[in-house]
């Protein structure tokens, strides 16, 4: 019950066991295509390029942004949390002049701080988390794509944390690249990266590509066109994915079924329904630590559905608290990064666990943890009585 990775649901630990096959073989060809179609769905888009990276979220955003960015484009990364300052970090490595915004922790941007920092910088991608596990924030996206569109910029957006539990409408808000991971809301383990591209963003990613089936056709290889990764060359990527079917990675077939699994489970129990599912489950958390006497964190209109921020009770020691729920109850919370440390706990309601009785149990361990380290300043059985209040609709 913590920001992520969580437990992933039974049938996707299941698709995780099924038989292997290789990287030709008419199955994987077919479940990879069956995967994209499912995705588009979970995306929102009509993307033809809408494929997944191997490896954890991380690689999918490496992907998007080595291969959309030449050495010396302009970015701009708004900032508002521990991964924004990732992108910003990637973004460098691949030789970026990059600018940076900063939203206080705990708070979004408003649309037109960032409008006005595209204007001011000109850059040719903006790249922006949408949910930041790190504060608990959900940015606002509808509105950015339009006026990156106006400014000539890409859109790309980390959805890794957000995607399933919370709105995201790639085509209709603008993006131009959105990568996401399976272990938050889509209730997988860690280890694949679905990740779409828009039409004008697969123009970008193939006119870098110089390399065909592995044979270097043209060009040196320092050259700026060259992405400065092999592996993460979405241009070689998209090859592979596509019609041509050209060799790049062994694809990892485990991992191609766990993601395929992840959608289905999403699509078969309705997009909207499983974002409501994890609505219901976050505002019962919420509800929950309230009437436990604790104060959550940040800007609580952009909260992300899926995970709440409460501050440690005065006098109560955070690890040893978190210890106690792990080793005694067999939960787990999170802890927090950066100005956060030692401040603040992070809950999660994700994927399979956003559940009214993981909800429950979390709350009356969480009760009984607190109660032993000396915090009683509440109605004995509060927290359970406050989410089954949500649960109930009262
Ligand atoms: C959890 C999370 C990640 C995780 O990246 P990994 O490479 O899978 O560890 C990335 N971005 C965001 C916004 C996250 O919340």
């Amino acid at each position: 019950m913590g920001p992520g990775p969580i437990d992933a649901y039974p049938s996707v630990l299941r698709a995780l066991s099924a038989p292997l096959t290789g990287q030709y073989d008419p199955f994987m060809t077919a479940t990879m295509t069956e995967t994209q179609v499912l995705y588009r769905q979970v995306w929102g888009t009509e993307n033809e390029a809408t494929v997944i990276v191997d490896g954890t979220s991380r690689a999918g955003i490496e992907a998007a942004m080595v291969s959309l960015i030449r050495p010396g484009d302009r970015v701009l990364v708004p900032v508002f949390g521990r991964f924004g300052h990732l992108l910003a970090e990637i973004a460098e490595r691949a030789m970026a002049e990059v600018h940076t915004i900063h939203a206080e922790w705990g708070q979004v941007f408003p649309v037109s701080v960032v409008e006005e920092a595209i204007a001011r910088v000109r850059p040719t991608l903006v790249a922006m988390v949408q949910g930041d596990t790190s504060t608990t924030m959900l940015q606002p996206l509808d509105e950015i794509g339009e006026v990156c569109r106006r400014y000539g910029a890409l859109f790309y957006s980390d959805a890794t944390a957000s995607l399933a539990g919370n709105p995201f409408e790639a085509d209709a808000w603008g993006l131009d690249a959105a990568t996401a991971g399976l272990q938050k809301c889509l209730g997988g383990p860690s280890g694949a990266a679905p990740l779409t591209l828009s039409p004008r963003a697969v123009e970008v990613v193939t006119a870098r590509k110089r390399v065909e089936a592995g044979i270097r056709e043209e060009g040196d290889p320092q050259a700026p066109d060259f992405v400065r990764s092999n592996y993460f060359d979405l241009g070689m990527i998209l090859d592979y994915w596509g019609p041509r079917r050209l060799n790049h990675h062994t694809e990892a077939a485990s991992m191609l079924y766990a993601a395929r699994e992840c959608a289905r489970l999403v699509l078969v129990e309705g997009r909207e329904a499983v974002i409501a599912r994890h609505v219901r489950a976050g505002e019962a958390m919420l509800a929950g630590v309230r009437a436990l006497g604790l104060t959550t964190f940040g800007d609580l209109s952009h909260k992300m559905t899926n995970i709440v921020a409460v501050y440690i009770p005065e006098g109560v020691p955070g690890d040893a608290a978190r210890a106690a729920m792990l080793e005694d109850f067999g939960i787990e919370i999170g802890t927090s990064f950066g100005p956060l440390h030692g401040k603040v706990w992070r809950i999660g309601t994700m994927g399979y666990n956003a559940r009214e009785d993981a909800v429950m149990v979390t709350l009356a361990a969480l009760e009984a943890v607190l109660r032993r380290f000396g915090h009683t300043a509440f109605t004995a059985g509060g927290g359970v009585d406050a989410a089954a209040d949500i649960y109930r609709g009262a």
